[in-house]
């Protein structure tokens, strides 16, 4: 049977990051995979030049596209409510004939409207982000809350928190870190408390046969490898040869609220599923 998952995100770059294999597993087995960002992720680092444009919105609506195209995506919205910008370096305000911040928009609005889409594909699954938000951006954190509101409103059977455990993401991330030169390194130290412990992940999908469309997707988002100061995570990522590639992004995680605790992990995102 033919089923259809919504995979919800905040900006474009974050499909590539974390869901992208099992977007480019599902479309490969004949199942609907339609792809909802929030924003157009203009406030995103990006090289000064690209900046200096104005058009990083409209840059990265194009590389999200070309994501889609890589991972076999059906149907690409973006909802348009501004990035929020990190918390730390907040984005200005848009005029007030605009969609406001994300993270100042009303959680139920938005989810009113992701929910006309879930309903609209008779959504057999959505995907949100976990309560940390990965690592805390104010626009994952709305993400989370949105997804799950929508979720509820449209009756869709499955909602799956993308996550990361954050044992191995500090661990992989080390191992990058020291692939390059000190200056380029990321700093780390943010992400200790971010994304889940190991025993809140319910789901492993292994992906490792998606690698080249995975690759792919990161490529695509080549506005955020591409940031003067620094080691963006995505430029990072890409950098990562072939075979060590396999190894570091051949799982993908996620954490389905409400489950009893088992302990059993899924490696299918419709396991829980009835039909
Ligand atoms: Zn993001």
């Amino acid at each position: 049977m033919r089923r259809c998952a919504v995979f919800f995100h905040a900006h474009p770059d974050d499909e590539a990051l974390l869901t992208s294999g099992t977007m480019a597993t599902l479309a490969a087995a004949g199942d609907r995979v339609v792809l909802v960002v929030a924003t157009a992720g203009e406030a995103g680092l990006a090289a000064g030049q690209l900046r200096a444009d104005g058009g990083l919105g409209g840059r990265r609506r194009a590389e999200l596209q070309a994501s889609a195209r890589a991972l076999g995506v059906s149907r690409v919205e973006v909802l348009g409510y501004a990035d929020s910008g990190l918390a730390t370096a907040p984005s200005p305000p848009p005029p007030a004939d605009r969609l406001p911040r994300l993270a100042d928009a009303d959680v139920a609005a938005v989810a009113a409207t992701l929910a006309g889409i879930l309903t609209e594909e008779g959504a057999d699954l959505v995907t949100g982000y976990d309560v940390n938000g990965g690592y805390g951006h104010p626009d994952h954190v709305a993400v989370h809350h949105i997804a799950a509101a929508a979720a509820k409103l449209a009756g869709t059977p499955v909602l799956l928190e993308a996550t990361v455990p954050r044992d191995r993401l500090l661990s992989w991330a080390g191992r990058v870190n020291r692939l390059l030169p000190a200056g380029r390194r990321v700093d780390l130290t943010p992400w200790a408390q971010a994304y889940s412990a190991a025993a809140d992940i319910t789901h492993r999908i292994d992906v490792r046969a998606q690698a080249r469309a995975r690759r792919a997707s990161m490529r695509a988002h080549a506005s955020q490898a591409t940031a003067d100061s620094g080691a963006r995570t995505l430029g990072v990522f890409t950098k990562v040869p072939p075979p060590l590639f396999g190894a570091v992004f051949g799982r993908e995680w996620y954490r389905q609220p409400g489950l009893p605790p088992t302990g059993h992990r899924y490696h299918d995102v419709f396991a829980t599923l009835e039909r």
